[in-house]
């Protein structure tokens, strides 16, 4: 064997092992139809079909409002494709500085800084708290997303892992660490897996017993709740006193980028010292443009809010009535639960093969061995008819794959 086959033998080995486990990813091709969510158009080998998308992050629909496609095409018309550069050298357009602004005022914080993802965004910020105040120690919630695990791990400060939305851990943790050391608390507002939310407020409250800072990663919740779509923390009247709020404008929004809304200094600081942010090329001006237009409009309509909830309701009763098993929680999540990956994998392919409804399976590593699921995200634009054909394709499913019933 030379050496490059060698590798791939390594390699293949590796993806083999993943196969086995059932945890192998397998990416549906799809092609979105502008003015048609949740429809797209699925490409395979054997050919394509028309499919229904129940596992979108584009929450709301708005990756294909009218008004924030317009805005990109204008902007592609005045400005060009790209940024051009970096933000220091040549890249920092007039669009991106507006949508600063207008998530500063989302957030009612002095300040904003874009990035080039919510991923970045995360990593960046923790990696630089961390790494640059002397003797930090970042306390994680023990659910983060891995974006913010790797931000601080990069940071190489010390870490602290507190069990999941318990604030006696927390609690316990906190008192332990040397008085005058900076502290910083770093968790989400709803978990994207199990949709369900951390206490802010008295996260807040521990946050100022011991005199630490709080990071909020709010990308599953910005542009969905709150009367202007600033997030749970504005929906509790919170956002003042958390020191950092993260968000994306990839998935509500429907663009995509990430940011972070915070104090001057703060944002300063960042936008002086972070890696991520220093050293990439800018969003293309078009994507801020779009992203403005989408946050404003969410900021004076709530019509997509109570649309979603009420699709989410309804779905839910309707899985309530056929006994198929499913996370409660408070958000607009619905993780249906199957906790096998094979069967998972399996009822998502017969889904989407038979039933044209297309449903991402979620196994392990995203969630913990067992726990597979189907994570379902109804829209506004989700019709009762859709709900329905898909409450009675996994009421079928359920039977032919003799899965337990929740009890009715
Ligand atoms: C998706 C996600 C991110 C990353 O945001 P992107 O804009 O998609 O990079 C960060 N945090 C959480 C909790 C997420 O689910």
């Amino acid at each position: 064997m030379d050496q490059k086959t060698r590798f791939d033998a390594a390699f293949s080995a590796q993806l083999d092992a993943l196969r086995a486990e059932g945890n192998y990813r397998w990416f549906a091709n799809l092609e979105r139809h502008a003015g048609d969510f949740p429809r797209a158009t699925r490409r395979h080998a054997g050919g394509q079909g028309d499919v229904t998308v129940w596992c979108s992050n584009d929450y709301l629909g708005m990756g294909q409002h009218p008004a924030v496609a317009e805005a990109m095409k204008a902007a592609i018309d005045s400005c060009g494709a790209g940024a051009g550069g970096t933000r220091n050298i040549s890249g920092t357009n007039v669009h991106h500085v507006e949508l600063e602004r207008e998530l500063a005022d989302l957030h009612g914080k002095e300040a904003a800084l874009l990035f080039t993802s919510g991923y970045v965004s995360n990593w960046a910020t923790l990696s630089t708290l961390g790494a640059r105040l002397p003797g930090c120690v970042i306390l994680s919630d023990a659910l983060n997303h891995a974006s913010m695990i790797e931000g601080v791990r990069h940071s190489r400060a010390e870490k602290r892992i507190w069990k999941h939305n318990d604030l006696a851990d927390l609690e316990r943790q906190l008192a332990s660490i040397e008085p005058g050391r900076p502290k910083l608390i770093a968790f989400e507002s709803v978990y994207s897996m199990d949709g369900d939310i951390a206490p802010i407020r008295e996260i807040c409250d521990l946050a100022d017993r011991y005199g630490a800072m709080t990071y909020l990663d709010e990308v599953h919740a910005v542009g969905l709740y709150g009367p202007r779509g600033g997030g749970v923390a504005e929906r509790e009247g919170l956002m003042d006193r958390i020191t950092v709020i993260e968000g994306t404008l990839g998935k509500a929004f429907g663009v995509v980028g990430g940011y972070i809304a915070a104090s001057a200094a703060v944002c300063d600081f960042v936008r002086s010292f972070a890696s991520g942010f220093i050293f990439t090329t800018s969003l293309p001006p078009a994507v801020a443009a779009g992203a403005c237009v989408s946050i404003r409009h969410l900021k004076e309509s709530d019509a997509e809010r109570l649309a979603q909830r009420r699709a989410v309701a309804l779905l839910r009763a309707r899985l309530d009535r056929l006994g198929i098993p499913h996370l409660p929680n408070p958000s607009h999540i619905v993780p249906v639960m199957v906790k096998d990956p094979v069967k998972c994998k399996l009822l998502s392919d017969i889904l989407l093969d038979e039933h044209g409804i297309y449903v991402q399976p979620i196994n392990y590593p995203t969630v913990p061995k067992g726990t597979e699921r189907l994570r379902f995200t109804p829209s506004p634009l989700h019709s009762e008819a859709d709900i329905d054909r898909l409450a009675s394709a996994l009421h079928g499913l359920w039977s032919q794959c003799a899965l337990a019933r929740a009890a009715a």
